[in-house]
C-alpha cells in the first residue's frame, strides 16, 4: 500500500466531497451533465469542477469555533477531529 501524499485530514475532507458527488451519467454520452451535486443539484460536467463545487459551497462553512474551549478552525471537519481528540466526552457538541 502507497503512503497517501495528503495528510489525513483531507483525506477525511475529500471522503466527504466525494459522498456529495452523483454520477449521472456516461460523458461520452450524456456530455452535458455527467455529475451532479447531492446537496443542491447543481450538474457539471467534469468532476474536478464539481469537487470544487461542493468543498467552497457546501464543506467550507469555516472558520467555526469550538464551543466547548473557543478555539478557532478553518472548517468543521477541522473542528470534528479537535472535539473528538480533545473533547470526547462531549462529542455530542457535533451537529
Ligand atoms: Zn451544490
Ligand atoms: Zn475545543
Amino acid at each position: 500500500m502507497l503512503a497517501s501524499p495528503f495528510p489525513a485530514e483531507d483525506n477525511e475532507l475529500s471522503s466527504e466531497i466525494d459522498g456529495l458527488v452523483r454520477y449521472r451519467g456516461d460523458p461520452a454520452v450524456d456530455v452535458e451533465a455527467c455529475y451532479e451535486c447531492g446537496a443542491c443539484g447543481k450538474q457539471c460536467r467534469l468532476l474536478h469542477n464539481l469537487r470544487n463545487h461542493i468543498e467552497r459551497v457546501h464543506l467550507s462553512l469555516g472558520p467555526v469555533n469550538c464551543v466547548a474551549c473557543g478555539k478557532t478552525f478553518v472548517n468543521k471537519f477541522s473542528l470534528r477531529k479537535h472535539v473528538l481528540r480533545k473533547h470526547r466526552e462531549q462529542a455530542h457538541i457535533l451537529k
